[in-house]
């Protein structure tokens, strides 16, 4: 493959833009460095690079694109949004249309408020969860990733349930030490960290199935043990669905689960592509949001038509009929035929997968926290990525992350991206 206009794109890119991308999760400094492919055009399950490469794609944006790319229900709607005008700064009745879809689809949720992305998602939840207790800390779980503002930005401390350390240069110690981190799945240093902070906490904040150190689906009784213990000290319990509201089924993984938090956030797929996030839950709660109570939120793109549209046009997509079967059934092809592949070469890999997201890491162990996640092998899968990136698989270039499956994949898609895995295990097995 010839990656010669990507380059000097990248070139130029480093000159205009921090580090060349617009979100660190781009660059490919977690696979080794070299420049990104820059894509130009999407359809279907497909991407196409500036030197005109065709890719099968699993990136989904990180997420957002579960109907593929450019699907027509959606372009429709974005082009009956940019015909009509695309803000207005007022209430409009596209808004009100999609409050009522998504609180059908997810029950738990009352009241809901759209904002622009998944990090403005969780920030106010934080802000609504710590105004509803009057108390300042939260507790959240290691390798889970909740956006970029600060009190999400940061990392375990020293010890088991220790105050947490900046994650990044710029947030403060001071807001760190309101942030308590421990193990996913692990019942006993949750316990033990309420029981030290519980009267202090203001909300446990989790994702209910982990996207973001690959797919990791909580222990039969965990989330039920977590929300019971987090309502015993006080506490709220709120869930991100950024990545997981309906990616697994249509609503949210509180429903496949079973567990309902006292708030949600969203964001990704409830776009079709566009800006979005939304943050809801009990009504009594959400009643402490401004204009109604003393939490204040805002924005000027907030609920914006072009978002509202595009968004109800994908979950009209996603109400179709064999959606999610479909999705799984993919899913099931996609990892039988990794899994049967990496025997072939003696590549040592586990999979995680639930319906149509699955996470390949290279280690033979069963991946249920991020300590594991962390341990697998980074620099067999910087190998793997540029291998299959050069058979026309696009992946996102990092261990930690998911393929997402779309519903414009097909099974002629899959058995392609098996050949490819097997051609790239071949590679690394040599
Ligand atoms: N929460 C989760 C679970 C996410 O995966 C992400 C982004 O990857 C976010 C929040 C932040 O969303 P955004 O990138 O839209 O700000």
């Amino acid at each position: 493959m010839n990656f010669a206009q990507s380059e000097i794109i990248q070139k130029e890119a480093m000159d205009h833009i921090v580090g060349g991308v617009n979100s660190p999760s781009r660059s490919y400094k977690a696979v080794g460095g070299g420049a990104p492919v820059v894509m130009e055009k999407g359809d279907g399950a497909y991407l196409y690079d500036v030197d005109g490469n065709r890719y099968i794609d699993y990136l989904g944006a990180y997420g957002p694109i579960i109907t593929g790319h450019a699907h027509p229900h959606i372009t429709d709607a974005i082009k009956k949004a940019a015909e009509t005008g695309v803000l207005y700064g007022t209430p409009t009745p596209h808004e009100v249309k999609f409050a009522k879809m998504i609180k059908e689809a997810i029950p738990s949720l009352d009241k809901v408020r759209f904002v622009n992305s998944g990090t403005e998602a969780v920030m106010t939840t934080i802000r609504v969860a710590r105004a509803y207790t009057g108390r300042d800390k939260i507790l959240k779980f290691a390798g889970c990733y909740h956006g970029h503002s600060d009190l999400v930005l940061v990392a375990a401390g020293s010890g088991p349930s220790q105050l947490g350390m900046p994650d990044s240069a710029g947030v403060p110690q001071s807001i760190a030490k309101e942030v308590i981190t421990v193990p996913y799945n692990d019942i006993e240093a949750f316990r033990d960290a309420i029981e030290k902070w519980g009267p202090e906490i203001a909300a446990v904040l989790t994702e209910p199935i982990v996207g973001n150190f690959g797919i990791v689906e909580p222990f039969p009784g965990y989330l039920e043990e977590v929300k019971k213990l987090t309502h015993e000290a006080g506490a709220l319990l709120i869930f991100d669905e950024v990545i997981t509201a309906f990616r697994f089924m249509y609503g949210g993984a509180q429903d496949l689960l079973g567990v309902t938090p006292d708030l949600t956030a969203l964001g990704k797929i409830i776009g079709g592509g566009l800006p979005i996030g939304a943050y809801g839950g009990k009504k009594e709660i959400m009643e402490k949001v401004a204009p109604l109570g003393p939490a204040y939120q805002a924005g000027t793109m907030a609920g914006n038509p072009a978002s509202m549209l595009s968004g109800i046009a994908c979950l009209e997509v996603l109400q179709e009929e064999g959606v999610y079967e479909q999705l799984d059934q993919l899913g099931a092809l996609l990892e039988k035929g990794i899994l049967d592949a990496a025997n072939k070469y003696n590549i040592p890999v586990s999979i995680n997968r639930l319906k149509g997201a699955l996470t390949l890491y290279f280690t033979k162990e069963k991946v249920i926290n991020y300590n594991q996640a962390e341990n697998t092998d980074g620099e067999l899968f910087a190998r793997f990525f540029k291998q299959i990136l050069h058979h026309g698989i696009n992946l996102a270039p990092s261990k930690y992350e998911a393929w997402f499956i779309t519903i414009a994949h097909t099974k002629q898609d899959i058995e392609e991206t098996i050949i490819a895995v097997e051609r790239s295990f071949e590679q690394l097995a040599h």
